[in-house]
């Protein structure tokens, strides 16, 4: 028996140019006599040969962290998409809204990868294909990261990364917003570039900045993924307690983690002292200014107090803002490949920001702060965390109020880390002293006394000593997310 069967098959494409927006419209239709016999198969067979598909255009092709992504244009009454690879067929796509495809075998560093794709319309089993699209060329570039940032004293900023062999040459873009919205760029043009200098950026202003290489190939370039950002820190006078800092001109870094296993959190690393002229300023002890309640650096009943002081030497003759800074830098790596996004007061041996500045910062970006110092005394005595000490005063007054019992219980777990990791604790472990940094911190915080000016600055042992403080405030997340 016959059958009277009209097909209509419109075919829209739409392609994205970069001039502006083309729509092409193809309409097409045809009539046929089918039956159940032979013969139905031979109009069958003809029919599928006027099965017309235009072919797809592919839209994006870019490196991620994963491998290459594709992504392109529908094709009307297609059944699915084959992808090919360097000639061979590395997907097969059966869900026609299916356009994007991400390539995980893709992902040789300085690697060329070409695409083509193929829509095709399922007619007895048979795969009917369109004809390819373009061919589209990626080279992979895995992504780099940012080892780290500076910002020079007339606004320069510095910024270092680690070098991918493959790369021809970097950008690096900046912006006042993490989302890098009408970012500006500077290009590092040589491969074996591992730094460069944006000039001309305002001292004072927050900044981003991230850099991606690309591997240059006639005249065009092959970009890698942004590394993850970097952020410079500015100041704003608003901020709460900002108006009792005397010295905060200084920069500190927000580095943010390039794990897969975020933890979402920002970790505050003082590296103590280490700031030139900090101790000709003087700044008050509390915020409301009353008198220190224990000795210390500063004798209690004192209300001011030099800005920073100048801290102790080491036996060896390392000033203790160097042995400080040491354990520091051992410590953002230790956390950054934990997860932690880590904001960097000081990576050199100066920073113009003075305890308050400090204290002010860590309360603005990071979830907690830990301070590192080695202390006076001369005989290996072992490390100790200082908490809040127990009087009554002290701890009615705001901040300290609110936030005392979680500046404790930081204290106790860095102390646990410590001692879980080997590192010597002197007796047991804490001591009470009224510090500036906890006197200004409205987020959890310590001051660790690492050792002092005997201990050992050998790289065993500041590793260990870094193990422990990291394995501590893991701890102190760990539990207080509970
Ligand atoms: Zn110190």
């Amino acid at each position: 028996m016959g059958r009277f069967r009209r097909i209509i098959f419109t075919l829209t494409v739409t392609l994205f140019l970069a001039a502006g927006v083309t729509i092409v419209t193809g309409l097409g239709s045809m009539s046929e006599k089918q039956n159940d016999t032979e013969q139905g198969q031979q109009n069958l067979r003809d029919s599928i040969s006027r099965v017309y598909l235009l072919k797809p255009v592919i839209r994006k092709i870019s490196s991620t962290t994963e491998g290459i992504k594709l992504t392109w244009t529908a094709v009307e009454n297609a059944d699915g998409y084959l992808v090919k690879r360097n000639e061979k067929t590395c997907k097969n796509i059966t869900n026609p809204e299916e356009v994007s495809f991400l390539d995980k075998k893709a992902k040789k560093n300085g690697r060329k990868y070409k695409y083509v794709i193929y829509a095709y319309r399922e007619v007895n089993g048979k795969k009917i294909k369109s004809e390819p699209s373009e061919s589209c060329t990626q080279f992979y570039l895995k992504r780099t990261s940012i080892n780290d940032a500076s910002r020079g004293e007339n606004g320069d900023v510095t910024v270092a990364w680690k070098k991918n062999e493959k790369a021809s040459g970097y950008e690096i873009q900046y912006n006042e917003k993490k989302n890098f919205h009408s970012a500006q760029c500077v290009y590092a043009r040589k491969s074996s570039a591992i730094s460069s200098k944006i000039p001309g950026l305002k001292a004072g202003k927050t900044v981003y900045v991230r850099v991606r290489s690309y591997k240059k190939a006639g005249k065009k370039k092959y970009y890698s993924q942004w590394s993850t950002p970097v952020m410079l820190t500015g100041w704003n006078q608003k901020w709460k307690y900002a108006g009792n800092s005397k010295i905060h001109s200084g920069t500190a870094v927000l580095y943010y983690t390039d794990s897969s296993d975020r933890r979402k959190k920002t970790v505050c690393i003082n590296a103590g002292h280490g700031t030139l002229g900090g101790e000709a300023k003087k700044t008050l002890c509390h915020p409301d200014g009353s008198p220190k309640v224990t000795g210390g650096t500063t004798a209690q009943g004192a209300v001011y107090s030099p800005s920073i002081s100048g801290g102790t030497t080491m036996t060896d003759g390392t000033p203790e803002a160097a042995a400080n800074l040491q354990v520091a830098l051992l410590l953002k790596k230790k956390l950054l490949n934990m997860g932690y996004n880590v904001l960097m007061i000081r990576e050199s041996p100066d920073v113009q920001l003075d305890n308050i500045a400090r204290t002010v910062l860590a309360n603005q970006y990071a979830d907690c702060h830990v301070s590192i110092h080695f202390d006076s005394t001369a005989y290996d005595k072992g490390a100790f965390v200082i908490n809040v000490p127990n009087i009554a005063s002290y701890r009615k007054m705001e901040p300290v109020a609110s936030h005392w019992q979680q500046h404790n219980e930081l204290a106790e777990q860095i102390l646990r880390g410590m001692q879980d990791e080997g590192v010597k604790i002197y007796g047991n472990g804490t001591n009470g002293i009224d510090l500036t940094q906890t006197s200004y911190s409205t987020v959890p915080s310590v001051d660790v006394e690492v050792g002092d000016t005997r201990t050992s600055l050998a790289k065993k042992s500041l590793e260990t000593i870094s193990d422990g403080i990291a394995a501590g405030v893991d701890r102190y997340f760990t539990v207080s997310s509970k």
